[in-house]
């Protein structure tokens, strides 16, 4: 489903996951933040540093859950470089060209960039418009708001507030 905002702006798809709703409480619930924004994966691992879950790669699953099923044949890759790392915002989709290409330049997976996250991005930024328009779009596609302020480093109180409209950013 893609929810379409107020300045025609489609900002969200969501399709439906493999995995009932529930498991996004219990899955960011094993992820720990991390000074720099990162949220790391503290349950099992791969031999190869990648978060574990159910046999699947936690990094995949956080994109499932908050942005839908991943395209046939895609990676999920990440910005920040570092593979334990399941923060949605810090994941995005690639092929395997560009997974490669990260490869050669940094001379490994990824080299860990001190700062790779700048402007709105950051995760010390306070929340941009778009966010609170990807807030009220999540509560209106039925999650809940202590899950959505989870997925955005918020209180619930902060969420509440966006949903109804008392307070944009
Ligand atoms: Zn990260």
């Amino acid at each position: 489903m893609s929810v379409h905002l107020d300045d025609g702006d489609v900002v969200l798809h969501l399709r439906r996951g493999p995995f009932p709703v529930p498991i996004g409480e219990r899955f960011w619930c094993k992820a720990a933040v991390r000074e720099q924004g990162c949220w790391d994966w503290k349950a099992g691992r791969y031999p190869n540093g990648y978060g574990k879950i159910s046999g699947r790669l936690a990094h995949r699953v956080a994109w499932e859950i908050t942005r839908g099923a991943i395209p046939p044949g895609w990676l999920v890759l990440h910005r920040c470089g570092r593979k334990e790392c399941v923060r949605p915002d810090h994941l995005y989709l690639g092929n395997k060209r560009q997974n490669l290409r990260d490869c050669k330049d940094a001379g490994q997976y990824r080299t860990p960039n001190p700062n790779p996250l700048r402007g709105e991005r950051h995760p010390g930024a306070k929340l941009t418009a778009r966010n609170a328009s990807e807030i009220r779009a999540f509560y209106a596609s039925g999650r809940s708001q202590s899950s959505i302020a989870a997925l955005y480093g918020v209180s619930q109180p902060t969420v509440s507030l966006i949903v109804r409209g008392l307070r944009w950013v």
